[in-house]
């Protein structure tokens, strides 16, 4: 039988958790849950359908009706909204403009929480990012981190990736938007981003991807090493 075996990294924006959350879990053997993106879907359905991201129950009532899911044969799995794949229009900048007000929403969040939930139990082997992943979501989870990075470092992380995308980046407007982020992530009521008890916390201003993932890898081997290898050979068997 596989045991489930949760793995979360929780931080602000900028930090480079999806990237490093993705190679973490192919490094371990285990799945990726973006949560990022469920809440980015969210705003995104804000915005079609004319709605406030501010709307609370209307809002919640929508995306019930269109709930977020994901395509788990792909890798990393793909984001669907109703039949389409939105994993690239999420990012668009009308959508990072307002998904921190979308997640404020506590009835949003209970969805998203309530679905977070059920896509462990059926991908019980799971590397999950986000910002209440550790301290809300899965609070017993044996692995927390909490990844930190200067604002400074982080929006010229941004920017870099966008030039090399091809597209235009102001760092000055990335630090402004990213530092909104995280003042309103950090002090909403309901699932706050904050450093879950008992997390490792890293600070990735000094390390570039390859160093962070290395150094989770470190961490997860030293902490979950039996328990890596048990279900493993569990999934293997499956
Ligand atoms: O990680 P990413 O930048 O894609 O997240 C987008 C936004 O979604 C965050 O700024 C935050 O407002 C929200 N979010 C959240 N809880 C999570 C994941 C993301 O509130 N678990």
């Amino acid at each position: 039988m596989i045991t489930s075996l949760v793995i979360t990294i929780d931080g602000p924006a900028g930090t480079g958790k999806s990237s490093v959350a993705n190679r973490l879990a192919q490094r371990l053997g285990l799945e990726f849950l973006d949560t990022g993106a469920m809440y980015r879907a969210a705003a995104l359905l804000a915005i079609e359908l004319g709605l406030s991201p501010d709307g609370g129950h209307e809002l919640a009532a929508a995306i019930g009706r269109e709930p977020p899911r994901f395509d788990w044969k792909a890798s990393p799995p793909r984001l669907l909204l109703g039949n389409r794949d939105v994993s690239e229009r999420i990012r668009d900048a009308d959508v990072t403009g307002i998904v921190s007000r979308v997640a404020v929403c506590p009835e949003v969040r209970r969805q998203m929480v309530a679905w977070q939930r059920a896509a462990a139990m059926q991908h019980p082997r799971l590397v999950t990012e986000g910002r209440d992943q550790g301290s809300v979501v899965f609070p017993d989870a044996p692995l927390r981190i909490y990844l930190d990075a200067d604002p400074h470092v982080r929006a010229r992380r941004r920017a870099e990736q966008l030039r090399a995308a091809g597209r235009a980046a102001d760092e000055a407007d990335i630090l402004r938007g990213i530092l909104e982020r995280d003042r309103i992530d950090s002090g909403r009521s309901e699932g706050p981003l904050r450093v879950p008890e008992g997390a490792e916390r890293v600070d990735t201003s000094t390390l570039d991807l390859h160093g962070v993932v290395e150094r989770l890898e470190t961490l997860a081997r030293a902490r979950l090493g039996d328990r890596l290898a048990h279900n493993a050979a569990a999934a293997a068997r499956a």
